[in-house]
């Protein structure tokens, strides 16, 4: 099942970039793998796919102590300061910072690890009240600009979650405007490169509007199966 969903996502992919003249090179697909155990996420590394994000600290660190750093691991869940340091030993990017405190944490612990961590920052651009992230452009720069002080953080780009919804616009605004704020950004020289956007519902629109970083679980592994939890699911 999973070779066909990848099919299924690939051709899209290819297609997509095709319409829009981009390179399908550009982007790398993420298989978000939270809630899936491990023959799925070895499966998908039989079918090629390198980059796998997950959302839970302790269900990210499990999976590394087993499959180690073959794969690519990519940090898309909330983050609290206490779990930073699993994170930071498994995390090649990790996609969620939105505090001074968050991203101070993180340097903190990259750099007792002798490690340059890749991060991104995480802006609110839906009104859901349920989503995280920041909002305000001077905070949004003020934190870019700690970040780049950091010596132990590389700040590579900015994440986002569109809003639950079918009206396809307002999915299509969410992603505009992280754009935006990217290109408002490098104007100030924060030479920030990724744009983290578009999940199985809508990584088309994500590509037309610039994604860098696809995050698709369901649209690969199939529905998740949130009656048992993750350590049942391994
Ligand atoms: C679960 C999750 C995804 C993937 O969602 P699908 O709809 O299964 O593709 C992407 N991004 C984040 C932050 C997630 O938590």
């Amino acid at each position: 099942m999973i070779a066909e969903n990848l099919k299924i996502v690939r051709e899209a992919i290819d297609r997509k970039c095709f319409e829009v003249n981009r390179q399908p090179s550009e982007i790398k697909l993420i298989a978000v793998s939270k809630n899936f155990g491990i023959d799925y996420i070895n499966e998908a590394i039989k079918l090629g796919l390198s980059d796998f994000g997950e959302n839970r600290a302790q269900e990210l660190d499990k999976k590394h102590e087993i499959l180690g750093d073959k794969i690519t691991w990519h940090f898309i869940g909330n983050l609290q300061r206490n779990k930073v340091r699993f994170v930071v030993n498994s995390a090649e990017f990790i996609h969620s910072v939105d505090s001074l405190l968050l991203a101070s944490e993180i340097n903190k612990c990259a750099g007792k690890k002798n490690k340059i961590q890749k991060v991104l920052l995480q802006i609110k651009t839906s009104k859901e009240e349920t989503k995280s992230g920041l909002t305000e452009f001077s905070e949004i720069r003020d934190l870019a600009l700690y970040c780049k002080d950091f010596s132990n953080l590389d700040l590579a780009g900015l994440m986002t979650i569109a809003p639950f919804t079918d009206d396809k616009d307002l999915i299509r605004k969410s992603f505009t405007q992280l754009r935006k704020l990217k290109e408002r950004l490098n104007s100030e020289n924060l030479n920030l490169k990724e744009l983290s956007m578009g999940m199985t519902s809508d990584y088309e629109i994500a590509i037309e509007e610039g994604a860098t970083m696809l995050r698709i679980g369901s649209g690969i592994f199939g529905e998740r199966d949130y009656s048992k939890d993750w350590k049942e699911n391994l």
